[in-house]
């Protein structure tokens, strides 16, 4: 069994659609990225990808590369999960934390589930999403951004 951990943040900026978990939220502003700034999949996948000693987002999916402008970012989860298989993994479950003082994130939190299960290949039941406020504190509590954290566990598949 292996252990991963990931965390990104993303700034919120007005005439962006916001995209968390690989769902579109409607919201009055949304994340600025390089790709759709999915913050919750980043950290997904950067938890995948860590667990596998693999690298991270950066690495694999660099802002700097033209082919990465505006891509969906659970396409990206979806190659991070081809990247830990062929390095012999199997992913056994993902939890990801998503911290936002808005928009109220609970009521998306199935289709974010399903949206990351089915980029990851692995059943619903092995996808946890939580959203939590913070409260009014710091830089997610005053709107300026939104931050994710998640951990993956991946067993051994050889
Ligand atoms: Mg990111």
């Amino acid at each position: 069994m292996r252990a991963g951990f990931g965390y990104d943040a993303h700034r919120l900026a007005p005439g962006r659609p916001l995209v968390l978990g690989g769902v579109a939220i409607p919201f009055d502003r949304g994340l600025i990225g390089h790709s759709d700034a999915d913050a919750a999949t980043h950290a997904v996948i950067d938890a995948v990808l860590g667990a596998a000693a693999a690298g991270d987002c950066g690495s694999h999916f660099p802002a700097s590369d033209p082919r990465f402008a505006g891509a969906r970012s659970t396409d990206l989860l979806a190659d991070a999960a081809r990247v830990v298989r062929a390095a012999g993994f199997s992913i056994v479950n993902v939890d990801c934390t998503i911290v936002a003082q808005a928009p109220p994130l609970a009521s998306h939190v199935p289709a974010m589930r399903a949206a990351l299960a089915a980029a990851a290949g692995i059943a619903l039941d092995q996808v946890s999403v939580k959203a939590k406020s913070p409260e009014g504190l710091g830089f997610a509590g005053t709107g300026e951004g939104i931050e994710a954290f998640a951990t993956a566990m991946l067993e051994a598949t050889t």
